[in-house]
């Protein structure tokens, strides 16, 4: 088995979901007590998304990269950026280690097309939802993708900043996002990406009928698999 090297702390709410969700795949791919081999880094949030704010991209990348490395010192056979937005420095990271990068949009790009969708709405981050760096990843599979309007977008990123990364579920929130998904439904996608890796603390399949594909979930399935591939 690999050893699977997760940058997390982004925030760390979403981190406790990866670690639970990649030490189940593996018991449940190899049975009894096994359990993941991984490494995790964990940052302190606020920093991170102080420089988001400022658009401090580059100082945000040498913090990411600085936990590649020790990664890559600590065993970690490839790495995972644990979360959509800081995806944003992918490029850095990855050059900054010999060890591989799992990218969350290539891992949900590679759902999306088996599940047949060619137009999918995207939840994030407002850098996510409306920066380039995410959404051309899809593109370039030849999926379209559609995001909430101005009012929709400020809804979806505030419940992210200021509820799930701090733990904090709410109804009111969930029926809002809800109404957005159908909004995006209705407009012509056939499924809608959990595109921040809280988000499925919030909802889920069970909520509605609109197909949803839940980042943290795709991302940790892949890691599993990467970590038991020969
Ligand atoms: N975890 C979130 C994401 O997947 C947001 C936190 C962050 O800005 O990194 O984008």
């Amino acid at each position: 088995m690999k050893t699977i090297g997760i940058i997390g702390g982004m925030s760390w709410e979403s981190s406790v979901s990866y670690y639970q969700q990649i030490n189940r795949g593996v018991a449940a791919a190899l049975g009894g007590l096994h359990s993941a081999k991984l490494v995790l880094y964990s940052v302190d949030f606020a920093e991170i998304e102080a420089l988001q704010r400022l658009g401090d991209w580059q100082k945000s990348a040498e913090l990411l990269t600085k936990a590649a490395v020790a990664l890559q010192s600590a065993g970690a056979d490839f790495v995972v950026i644990a979360t959509n937005t800081m995806h944003k420095v992918a490029a850095q990271v990855i050059e900054a280690v010999t060890i591989p990068l799992l990218h969350i949009a290539d891992a949900t790009a590679d759902a999306l097309l088996k599940s047949g969708i060619s137009c999918v709405g995207l939840l994030g981050t407002r850098f996510t939802m409306e920066q380039a760096f995410y959404k051309e990843r899809l593109e370039a599979r030849g999926i379209r993708v559609l995001v909430p309007d101005d009012a929709g977008r400020a809804m979806v990123d505030r419940v992210i900043y200021q509820e799930l990364c701090l733990g904090k579920v709410e109804s009111l929130s969930r029926r809002r996002y809800l109404e957005v998904i159908d909004r995006l439904a209705s407009e012509g996608a056939q499924g809608v990406i959990l595109g921040c890796t809280e988000i499925g603390l919030l909802i889920s399949d069970r909520d509605t009928k609109v197909p949803l594909f839940d980042t943290t979930e795709i991302h940790a399935k892949a890691a599993v698999a990467k970590a038991l591939e020969s």
